[in-house]
């Protein structure tokens, strides 16, 4: 049926076409009746070309060329991936844990109230929402497209369905793992990481970063320094202050968190709850339309 579809779209013989991939699917149930929608891409003969794993096109780096990243959220290890795809060694240093690790000092928050100021949510491999569901709602193009961090993640044990679904989320079960996966591909390819290393300072000399300060006491230099630190670390705003380091303040952001039942974002999403039930659909996601 999608075969017959793309062919007459594309003004082929329906045995021409070879790949049908979806780009895009969501699950539209407003009204009465609740429906799938599935966007298929579909290529002219001879035009599909599958796209390589990003992974296989890596090469293991050698030491010539290193930049220091600190901070192994996001951010730092998305940062580690795109050098390592340059050519250069990433060398990643935490304040935190690895996720696993990190996992204990979140239950003595829990169950003891005992903050262990550099391993905690905020703090630690995977960084801010390393224990969230991972929702990947971003409608940002600002910087380019978001289909390579999409892949990425695939690559690391994501789920596929986020590379088309309308509101795709990793799950908090699987994003440990991911975060994991990650680490041991910039371990693979000759990246460093190092856990319980807070970053005191920048060696700067006549205002060019040549470095930074570990723990107060080890100097490691680079060149060049990228600061993943995140929201949370105001310890590092302080310190670039003191040091010097001219910033720019952003827009203030605010993150608010609302919860509703089930049943009622069903209803909201599909207009009759009895859809749900007669559909078969999954539980739908909030979101505002
Ligand atoms: C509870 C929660 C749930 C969330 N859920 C989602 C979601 O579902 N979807 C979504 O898109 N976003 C979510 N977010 C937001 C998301 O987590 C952040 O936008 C994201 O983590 C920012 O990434 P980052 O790498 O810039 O910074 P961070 O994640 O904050 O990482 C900064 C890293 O730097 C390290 N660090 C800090 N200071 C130093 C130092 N001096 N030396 C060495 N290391 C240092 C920290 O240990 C940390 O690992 C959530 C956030 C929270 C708190």
């Amino acid at each position: 049926m999608c075969g017959e579809r793309a062919a007459e779209f594309l003004n082929v013989a329906s045995g021409e076409i070879t790949h049908i991939r979806p780009v895009k699917r969501s699950v539209d149930a407003q009204g009465q009746l609740a429906g799938g929608a599935v966007a298929p891409g579909s290529f002219r003969p001879g035009t599909f070309h599958p796209e390589p794993a990003l992974l296989e096109q890596l090469q293991p780096v050698g030491g010539r060329r290193e930049a220091i990243i600190v901070g192994a959220g996001p951010a730092g290890y998305f940062a580690a991936l795109e050098l390592l795809e340059r050519g250069i060694k990433p060398v990643i240093f935490d304040r935190g844990k690895d996720v696993r690790a990190r996992r204990r000092d979140l239950r003595a928050i829990q169950q003891f109230s005992v903050v262990d100021p550099d391993s905690n949510y905020c703090f630690g491999e995977g960084g801010a929402g390393a224990y969230s569901d991972g929702k990947l709602y971003t409608r940002s193009h600002k910087r380019g497209t978001i289909d390579k961090a999409m892949r990425l993640l695939v690559e690391h044990g994501a789920n596929p369905d986020i590379l088309v679904d309308a509101h795709p989320h990793i799950g908090s079960n699987k994003l440990p793992g991911i975060v994991a996966n990650i680490r041991e591909t910039v371990l693979r390819y000759g990246g460093e990481i190092h856990f319980d290393s807070r970053v005191t300072g920048l060696v700067l000399d006549k205002g060019k970063v040549l470095g930074v300060i570990v723990n107060d006491q080890d100097e490691r230099l680079a060149g060049a320094v990228i600061l993943a630190t995140g929201h949370s670390a105001r310890d590092v705003y302080a310190m670039l202050h003191r040091q010097g380091v001219r910033m720019e303040a952003k827009p203030f952001a605010l993150g608010v968190r609302v919860e509703h039942p089930q049943e009622l974002i069903d209803r909201i999403n599909t207009g009759n709850l009895r859809a749900n039930r007669i559909y078969r659909l999954p539980a739908t996601s909030w979101w505002l339309r």
